[in-house]
């Protein structure tokens, strides 16, 4: 038996950094469910895998001497904000950062236009540590981080954004933040993406995804996340609000609940809270939901910063 194979037992937690959308929040009114923009880490024995660098990636507790490895599904600016400020105090460590090609410009090029003048101060180069960038494809063969295996997809979002599946050990993650449920008009779409994501389709049924993805997302996202053990999705706004808010590029609990029943989900919770959202606002939504949809915390609840949920 192989070392690999005898790694069974290893524990596989979700830790939430950072589950604000848009624009980081702070004050007594958002302390429980947190003010930190996206981040999230998924942490095996061996792997560190951080998922999205908005400002939570300052929560990231000691990884040890864990392979560092950061997936960005988009570098809208609340995806991408604490990136500098974690580059830093790693000192000369090595770390890849993984990303898709969005509006013509590929992850490096991406980071690049924020990281610079007159944004920030210095640029990508200046940081000590080793940085792999490594272009992901949507929608082509799964590659391997350790033995985590992580397949990407495009999202429904404007401009472009990767929707991230991570399995291993006979588990699934799926990390569907910036998700829009309902099809987006043209010039909201990164056509370009598409027409790369459709062309290195493997075979019918994921150039039928790429597809589906733009013109029913919903449905395109409930098979990609076929009987997933733990869900991240985009819930930032409520109904009402999403009827002022669509080609915004976001969803609701409504969404959810429809996705993870049909999709046999075992576990759902929803990020990318609105910055307007206060704690007492997010805890009447989170009752509601609950009420609403006869499920459980367990089943399906609202992101909170700090929480870790085990997968395995
Ligand atoms: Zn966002
Ligand atoms: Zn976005």
């Amino acid at each position: 038996m192989s070392k690999e194979n005898m790694t069974n037992s290893q524990n596989i937690t979700l830790h939430v950094l950072g589950c604000r959308g848009s624009m980081p929040i702070s004050g007594p009114a958002f302390t429980k469910y947190g003010g930190a923009t996206s981040s999230y880490l998924y942490m095996t024995d061996k792997e560190a895998i951080i998922i999205d660098a908005g400002t939570g990636i300052l929560n990231l507790p000691d990884l040890g001497d864990r392979r560092i490895s950061v997936l960005i599904s988009h570098s809208h600016i609340d995806h991408i904000l604490g990136l500098p400020m974690f580059l830093g105090p790693l000192g000369a460590k090595e770390l890849s950062i993984y990303g898709a090609t969005h509006e013509q410009l590929t992850i490096r090029q991406q980071l690049d236009t924020y990281l610079k003048r007159p944004l920030w101060p210095v640029g990508l180069d200046v940081f000590a540590a080793h940085i792999n960038y490594v272009d992901v494809k949507e929608n082509a063969a799964p590659f391997q981080i350790g033995d985590v295996t992580v397949t990407a997809v495009p999202s429904n979002h404007p401009g472009g954004s990767t929707i991230y599946k991570l399995e291993c050990q006979g588990t699934s993650v799926v990390y569907a933040s910036d998700f829009e449920h309902e099809e987006l008009p043209d010039d909201r779409k990164d056509i370009v993406a598409i027409e790369a994501a459709t062309a290195s389709a493997k075979d019918s049924a994921s150039k039928d995804l790429v597809t589906q993805m733009m013109s029913s997302p919903l449905d395109a996202l409930t098979a990609f996340s076929q009987n997933a053990d733990l869900l991240l999705y985009d819930a930032q706004y409520t109904a009402e609000e999403y009827q002022k808010c669509k080609t915004f590029g976001h969803s609701t609990a409504e969404k959810a609940n429809e996705l993870r029943l049909a999709g046999k989900i075992k576990q759902t919770i929803l990020v990318h809270h609105a910055p307007g959202h206060t704690d007492s606002f997010l805890d009447e939504m989170e009752k509601e939901i609950h009420d609403k949809y006869d499920c459980s915390s367990e089943e399906m609840h609202l992101a909170k910063e700090g929480e870790v949920i085990n997968v395995k």
